[in-house]
């Protein structure tokens, strides 16, 4: 793939249109440090165009029926896989992740989000509730337009885990993608464009979070905002929709716990677990980095970690062998590295890793690259063992009993995910219950059912994505009551 400079466009009304403002935002590829594209730098006037344009889309699209929103859907996951390399080899290039994680994750989920949804809108069912003397009919109304705020990690997963459930439920849309990341929402527009869906039902502005991410929070037309993104921004566009008391759901950071209990045969684990420390280099909000280990399996298992860790590729995304790329940006690899610093500052002993990777080729030495890091000898309530970092950097730490790695996994002030490695699942079930977090997995991780609920508790976010979720946040439930004669 040759990287030239692609000049994005907003996609407003049905047209792909340059910013009002003339001012620009560089994109980089993270693994070179190339420039490979110009987003327009949006402000409000671009936003208030987009909600407008998605304000006039709204009658005619909210009166389709639910199927055939639901048809919509199909075609776009139909285009979507006719383009399905074009879309791996940009998540590559544009996110630094492996092209192997890009095809099989990001671009593989990304058809299927809009596959499933249009099953589910298919299947869904309104309730109604009988009186003795009346009949109640619960509506399902759409909620507006809506505003969906996305980060870099995941950028097309996540942009169509929200597009596919608010077109279905007869919203339209302003989405404003990661800076960092815009390829592929543009893709989505061209797509979108080629499908010919109406004008105006699906907008997407680029631009920063200032100048065009705040306007859309505190738009009075945007009747919902729908976020995914870091705790401290989610933090920010709470407080400047809840002013309008919009319909808010933040899916936020994490700091996950993986718990290996000393009953498991390590080796058949150690891929899963290896895979859920550092996937995408550990830029996934469910990974685990901080891993707890019984101390009767301690040694054994950190060796066998070590092993697999330091066995893994790293280098070249487009490299089909290659298992771990680039972080997004110089600015976060430098907090990755710092994260580093302050462990060693802590008392923590760096086991691998610590830097950048020895044997980087030249093409890629302006990348941003951080080698797979195992850091132990960290007391669990370190700042680097309770931080995010949403880097390639795990801590280890012991445990004697059930109890005491349930008070370390509940030790954060996130929520979000974790997973139990064991052999006894009355065992896990019961740990599992115990932790405050919104998902477990026992003897897996990320292992996705796309109806069950997802989401966090604390710091880790409000609200739940996923199946009948999903299609609730994005509708508004109405009852009408009919006395019987
Ligand atoms: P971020 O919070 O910096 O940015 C997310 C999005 O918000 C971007 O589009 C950004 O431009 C926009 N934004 C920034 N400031 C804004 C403002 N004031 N108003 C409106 N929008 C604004 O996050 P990031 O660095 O892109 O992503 C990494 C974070 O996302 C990590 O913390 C990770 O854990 C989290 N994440 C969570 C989930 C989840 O499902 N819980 C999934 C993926 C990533």
């Amino acid at each position: 793939m040759t990287e030239e400079i692609m000049e994005l466009a907003n996609y407003i009304d049905g047209e792909f249109q340059p910013s009002k403002c003339e001012h620009w935002i560089d994109d980089f590829a993270p693994a070179s440090g190339s420039l490979i594209g110009k987003i327009p730098c949006s402000d409000h006037t671009d936003v208030d165009a987009a909600v407008e344009a998605a304000s006039n889309a709204l009658e005619s699209w909210s009166a389709l029926s639910i199927e055939e929103r639901a048809d919509w859907l199909d075609k776009i996951a139909d285009a979507l896989e006719g383009r399905r390399e074009n879309l791996a080899e940009l998540e590559s290039l544009d996110t630094g992740k492996p092209i192997s994680i890009a095809r099989n994750v990001d671009a593989t989920r990304c058809v299927s989000n809009f596959r499933f949804f249009a099953e589910q809108a298919r299947a869904f069912e309104s309730e109604t509730f009988e009186m003795t003397d009346a009949s109640n009919r619960v509506l399902y109304k759409p909620l507006g337009v809506v505003g969906l705020i996305t980060p870099w990690n995941l950028p097309l997963y996540l942009l169509s885990w929200k597009v596919a459930p608010a077109l279905a439920m007869g919203n339209t849309i302003v989405a404003k993608p990661s800076e960092l990341t815009p390829m592929t929402a543009s893709l989505l527009a061209e797509i979108i464009d080629e499908v010919g869906l109406p004008k105006g039902v699906f907008n997407l502005i680029h631009g920063n979070g200032k100048d065009a991410g705040s306007p859309l929070t505190t738009h009075p037309k945007v009747a919902a905002i729908s976020f995914t993104g870091g705790t401290a921004t989610g933090r920010i566009v709470a407080a400047a929709a809840s002013s309008e008391f919009k319909k808010l759901s933040l899916e936020l950071g994490g700091k996950n716990a993986t718990i290996i209990r000393n009953d498991v045969d390590i080796k058949p684990i150690m891929p899963n677990v290896i895979r859920a420390s550092f996937l995408n280099q550990g830029q996934v909000c469910l990974c685990g980095s901080r891993i707890l280990i019984h101390e009767d399996i301690y040694d054994s298992f950190i060796e066998e970690f070590l092993e697999g860790v330091t066995a893994m590729q790293i280098g070249d995304p487009s490299d089909e062998d290659t298992d771990l790329g680039s972080l997004i940006s110089p600015e976060h690899r430098d907090k990755v590295l710092s994260y580093i610093d302050l462990a060693t500052q802590e008392g923590g002993v760096v086991l691998c890793g610590g830097g950048p990777p020895a044997d980087i080729p030249n093409t890629f030495s302006k990348g941003n690259w951080v080698a797979p890091t195992v850091i132990d000898g960290l007391s669990p309530d370190s700042r680097c063992a309770t931080e995010e970092i949403f880097g390639p950097v795990v801590t280890l730490h012991p445990f004697s009993n059930d109890d005491e790695a349930i008070d370390i996994a509940n030790s954060t002030e996130y929520g979000l995910a974790g997973s139990i490695w064991t052999k006894d699942i009355d065992v896990a079930n019961s740990m599992a219950e115990r932790i405050h977090s919104g998902m477990i997995w026992i003897n897996c991780w990320l292992h996705r059912d796309l109806r069950v609920p997802f989401g966090g508790v604390k710091n880790s976010g409000v609200g739940r994505e996923g199946g009948k979720w999903s299609l609730n946040f994005f509708s508004e439930p109405m009852n009408i009551c009919v006395k019987h004669d």
